[in-house]
């Protein structure tokens, strides 16, 4: 099996403040890993450090083999230029709980922007690609709407589809339906476990309990900046072995 992600030894300060305390993950292709953890516990710093939105103060971070914004030369690291790690960032999807889409473009043309625009491929194709994306998210009706007219359960999914429209190799995920209403999760989550059965590798951050345990390969709980526990979801949701992860998910189960 291979590897798609590697994170080994991640550490990360804000100031003197550590928020990462030596984070590893190792997610193969094809893999789903779930990150749980209270508010704070450095999450959505380790989902940033992934696609180098934020820098490592120590440890490495491999991407489909490839080590994340830096290169090793002479046995040194050396720091990407940015446009290496803008190019780098294509092959990684990223969804936020707060879907940035752009409110003046129709939901097809928010989809086709990144591909056309950063890729400069064929608008032809990319339409055709995007169009499809839109159906597989169940909103071939809405293409031609605008974000403000859909829900936002549709946005989130629009965004899901924009991120695919870029062919990543990997999709990040912090806390997707955390700012849906409840009614509007389960079709966003639906969309998360198609994409899982059809074999993309992804790290979703979620408070959702029930999805991890279902779709799930690896559960991660991460406290204080540390991987406190993690296993199959059996072991971790159903047969915590550490007591704050104990603690943790009877406060959100
Ligand atoms: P989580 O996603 O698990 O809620 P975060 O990764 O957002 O946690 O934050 C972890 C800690 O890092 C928190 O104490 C937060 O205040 C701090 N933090 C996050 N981003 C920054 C930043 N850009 N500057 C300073 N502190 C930050
Ligand atoms: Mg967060």
């Amino acid at each position: 099996m291979t590897e798609m992600v590697k994170a080994e030894n991640v550490h990360k300060y804000f100031g003197s403040l550590e928020v990462l305390k030596g984070v590893d993950l190792t997610v193969p292709a094809g893999g789903v890993s779930c990150v749980l953890g209270p508010s704070g516990s450095g999450k959505s710093t380790f989902l940033r450090c992934i696609n180098h939105l934020e820098k490592l103060n120590a440890g490495r971070i491999m991407v489909d083999g490839e080590l994340v914004g830096y290169r090793e030369r002479g046995g040194k690291l050396h720091e990407m230029s940015e446009r290496d790690i803008a190019k780098q960032r294509q092959s990684i999807g990223m969804v936020f709980q707060r879907f940035n889409l752009f409110p003046h473009m129709t939901v097809l043309d928010n989809v086709m922007e990144a591909p056309c625009r950063v890729k400069r491929e064929s608008r032809a194709e990319v339409r055709e690609r995007s169009l499809a994306l839109l159906d597989r998210v169940g909103l071939a009706a809405k293409v031609d709407n605008y974000p403000g007219q859909l829900s936002g359960g549709q946005q989130q999914r629009v965004a899901i589809a924009r991120a695919l429209a870029m062919r990543p190799k990997l999709m990040l995920f912090d806390e997707p339906t955390s700012a849906l209403d409840p009614e509007l999760v389960g079709e966003v989550l639906e969309v998360m476990k198609g994409l899982a059965r059809d074999g993309m590798t992804m790290i979703v951050v979620t408070h959702e309990i029930g999805f991890a345990r279902e779709v799930a390969d690896e559960v991660v709980f991460m406290d204080g900046g540390v991987v406190v526990e993690k296993g199959r979801p059996d072991e971790v949701i159903t047969n915590p072995q550490q007591e704050r992860t104990k603690a943790f998910l009877s406060k959100v189960l």
